[in-house]
């Protein structure tokens, strides 16, 4: 007697290899047969015309605030992620000194866009080391699987105090070595890895750049050479220099010293323009360490939106002025009036983060309506100023039109990073090499302007049913890439594949109803904080530790998620 069999799927087991019909017996947390499984269970989901997957192992989250006090996890959860990592991008909670909670908040809310208010609320702080952290992680039920990395941001406030995000004040050798141990300590008490941010990009509430901005190679370096001598740890970099030789050097010498893996993160656009991203991956693969590049399965978006905290009329001065902080429906009614809809129309705007366009003009053929059935992949004509060079209109004012139309609940997707061919065939061809790794949903982060946590719906949707565009990419492929891969990247062999002895995470999926629905605005953090999710049809059932946590998209009250301890 098993304690569930799941009957009569398709199972894609996260190997690559073809898909096939079979049962999955299951006992306790683990699979116990894929196969013909004959016997009874003490309970039985019928998967007939089912997928059935791994559950997907997002690698790039920063639920850090939320996994203290949420224990469902959404949206990671709502999309079949049974396993997330977070402190990523050099950012977290811990260690912490007493004091210094605030400033680790604003360093998030800066760097991560998670209200300040949410997380100064729904944090109770129990804790001061990194190993503290990790008990009260522990401690706490939830439905899926957390690990985290230690934040270099948290580890240099901790050593250097106000110094940390400074950027000619370098630390002493004294402090480098005592930075080395906190890390250490860190990933031996069971953090997955240690995690950097060198990016200009990235900066606090106060518009500082986040500690370690500046961190010469000589810290770099050390920090990441405390894993040697420990069975586990990856480094996380966000940096603006990657590829670069001074960048590459240490790089490649913590890896073949360590014998440890290094995933990047590039945040500047020119990453998505020539092959950057593959030619560090192809140099990684011919000086045989492992470095693998993060990529997201289409351009990280903006959303644009009356319910997102951007839109192009977001700094006009009526708008910024009178109308900003009014509720949605008297915002709607407001901008509905000819008057303010003529006046805002008429006046100049004070934006000056225009993102990847030069002007306003030009962004306007990069903002695409989402609608009810989002398309990422859209045609130059799809945009703003292509609709309304369709009906010989002011793209402005299309765009206007457009930001009340559904109550002003519509959203609009801008890639960033550029998104002048207008497919996604760049991506396809990063995708496909080995060492490229999915990565940056950023699930639990810039809760007011990006809702990327369902990126795993959208690879296997998009690149394995629906692109037109051009070529699409097999589902084995892409379901290996979202569970084995990423779980093995960080060294967690014990999930991301349908086999015997497994952890029994898995997704039984209706594939022709998988569905993501128009991002939309929610207040469920602490204090009634605004995020942006996605929702999703089409899971059937999602399977966690041999417990189903949801049943077409209903929570079942389970809570059998763990911390997973390097
Ligand atoms: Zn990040």
């Amino acid at each position: 007697m098993h304690d569930l069999i799941i009957r009569g799927g398709t199972i894609v087991d996260g190997s690559g290899n073809p898909r096939r019909n079979a049962d999955i017996a299951i006992d306790g947390d683990r699979i116990a047969a894929v196969g013909v499984v004959a016997g009874g269970a003490h309970r039985t989901i019928d998967a007939t015309g089912c997928l059935v997957t791994p559950g997907w192992v997002d690698v790039h989250t920063h639920y850090d605030g939320q996994a203290t006090w949420d224990p469902i996890l959404a949206p990671s959860s709502w999309h079949g992620v049974t396993t997330v990592v977070m402190g990523n991008c050099g950012v977290g909670f811990a260690p912490v000194r007493p004091g210094q909670e605030k400033f680790l908040i604003e360093l998030m809310e800066g760097v991560e866009d998670i209200p300040g208010s949410a997380l100064a609320e729904g944090m109770d702080w129990r804790w001061e080391s990194f190993a503290e952290y990790l008990d009260a992680l522990e401690e706490m039920p939830r439905a899926i699987d957390v690990a985290t990395q230690v934040p270099h941001g948290a580890v240099r406030a901790y050593v250097m105090g106000e110094r940390c995000n400074t950027q000619d004040d370098l630390p002493t050798e004294d402090e480098i070595e005592q930075m080395a141990q906190i890390v250490h300590d860190g990933i031996a008490a069971g953090a997955l890895g240690f995690s950097s941010s060198r990016t200009l990009l990235h900066k606090d509430k106060h518009g500082i750049h986040v500690p370690g901005t500046f961190a010469g190679s000589d810290e770099m370096l050390a920090l990441g050479m405390s894993m040697k001598g420990l069975d586990h740890g990856v480094f996380e970099l966000v940096s603006d220099h990657l590829g670069s030789d001074d960048e590459w050097a240490w790089v490649k010498q913590f890896a073949y010293a360590t014998g440890r893996s290094v995933t990047l993160v590039a945040t500047s656009a020119g990453a998505y323009e020539g092959n950057k991203m593959f030619n560090i991956a192809e140099a990684a693969r011919r000086d045989g360490i492992e470095v693998r590049p993060q990529m997201a399965g289409r351009p990280t978006g903006v959303l644009h939106g009356l319910q997102s905290n951007f839109h192009i009329f977001m700094r006009h001065p009526t708008y910024a002025n009178e109308l900003k902080n009014l509720p949605l429906d008297q915002l709607v009614s407001k901008m509905r009036e000819p008057a303010t809809k003529a006046k805002i129309l008429a006046e100049h705007s004070t934006l000056t983060r225009t993102l990847s366009a030069a002007s306003l003009d030009e962004l306007l053929w990069q903002i695409f309506p989402l609608g009810e059935k989002p398309n990422y992949e859209p045609n130059r004509e799809d945009s703003v100023a292509g609709i309304a060079k369709r009906a010989g209109r002011d793209p402005f004012e299309v765009m206007y039109d457009l930001l009340v139309d559904h109550d002003g609940k519509e959203l609009f997707y801008q890639p960033l990073g550029g998104y002048r061919t207008y497919n996604f065939d760049f991506f396809r061809a990063n995708m496909q090499h080995p060492n490229i790794m999915f990565g940056l949903s950023d699930g639990g982060a810039h809760c007011g302007v990006i809702a990327d946590a369902g990126m795993p719906t959208f690879i296997i949707t998009h690149w394995a049913r629906d692109r037109t565009k051009g070529e699409q990419l097999p589902l084995e492929y892409l379901v290996k890439k979202l569970s084995f891969d990423t779980a093995a990247a960080y060294g967690m062999h014990d999930r991301g594949l349908l086999a015997a002895g497994k952890l029994a995470d898995l997704n039984v999926i209706d594939f022709d109803k998988l569905n993501l629905h128009r991002p939309e605005a929610i207040y469920d953090l602490p204090t009634g904080g605004k995020r942006l999710v996605q929702r999703v049809d089409g899971y059937r059932h999602i399977v966690k530790r041999g417990v189903p946590i949801f049943a077409d998209g209903e929570h079942t009250g389970a809570l059998p998620g763990k911390l997973v301890r390097g």
